[in-house]
């Protein structure tokens, strides 16, 4: 049957009708600022104290945009007799973004804990080489790194927050320890017994209370 002529027209105008009166959803950024969910991959934050340069993130990254310089360190023997033992410092950490694909393998792979996605996504620049963000801007990103979900109820405790517990508990133990030992340090010199014995002497006569 051949179409009436017209009712393209009719049909443009009542999709057009339809639509004006529904809500817009245009988002209107900059002036108000998307309520982005918390895991959204914005940018990749360093938390640089967990790196032990592993170099695990840069060799799975498929784009090879992680860029990571380190050098060795000798630390001393603990105690004598010990031995000597190295560990990696870190030089440079970078991350290009002009290249990055957002996949998230780097953070996946790092086995310390030590990269993050943060929501952050205003970081346009106008040349392209700024786009290349070194381990200070990538520590920076840290701080806008939303908080991790509270755990389910009755969930395990993670055994990085149960490590972590301890030790802080160990180090207030400690320092309980060392705090009610200093005043008797302080207070310590006793003045020697005046009979040369150890038992305690009585207080002599005429003494004030
Ligand atoms: S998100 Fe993917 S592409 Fe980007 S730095 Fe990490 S591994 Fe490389
Ligand atoms: S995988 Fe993690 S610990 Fe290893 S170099 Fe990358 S950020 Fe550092």
């Amino acid at each position: 049957m051949a179409p009436i002529p017209g009712s393209g027209l009719a049909k443009g105008l009542a999709v057009t009708l339809r639509t004006m009166t529904k809500k817009s959803h245009t988002a209107q950024y900059p002036d108000a600022q998307p309520d982005l969910p918390p895991r959204t991959r914005g940018v990749i934050g360093l938390f640089e104290e967990n790196c032990t340069v592993c170099m695990l993130c840069a060799r799975e990254c498929p784009d090879w945009c992680i860029y990571i310089d380190s050098h060795k360190e000798t630390i001393p023997a603990a105690a004598p007799g010990g031995r000597e033992r190295s560990r990696n410092v870190l030089d440079r950490f970078a991350i290009d973004f002009a290249l990055c694909m957002y996949c998230g393998i780097c953070i996946e792979v790092c086995p310390f804990d030590a990269l993050f996605w943060s929501p952050e996504f205003e970081y346009a620049e106008t040349d392209i080489h700024d786009l290349t963000h070194e381990r200070d801007k990538l520590r920076e990103w840290m701080w806008t790194v939303p908080e991790p979900p509270a755990l389910d109820p009755g969930a395990e405790e993670p055994k990085e927050l149960a490590a972590a517990r301890k030790a802080a508990e160990k180090l207030a133990a400690t320092r309980a320890a060392e705090a009610t030992q200093a005043p008797r340090a302080a207070g310590a010199d006793p003045a020697p017994p005046a009979s040369g014995t150890d038992e305690p002497q009585p207080p002599a006569e005429g003494g004030t209370a």
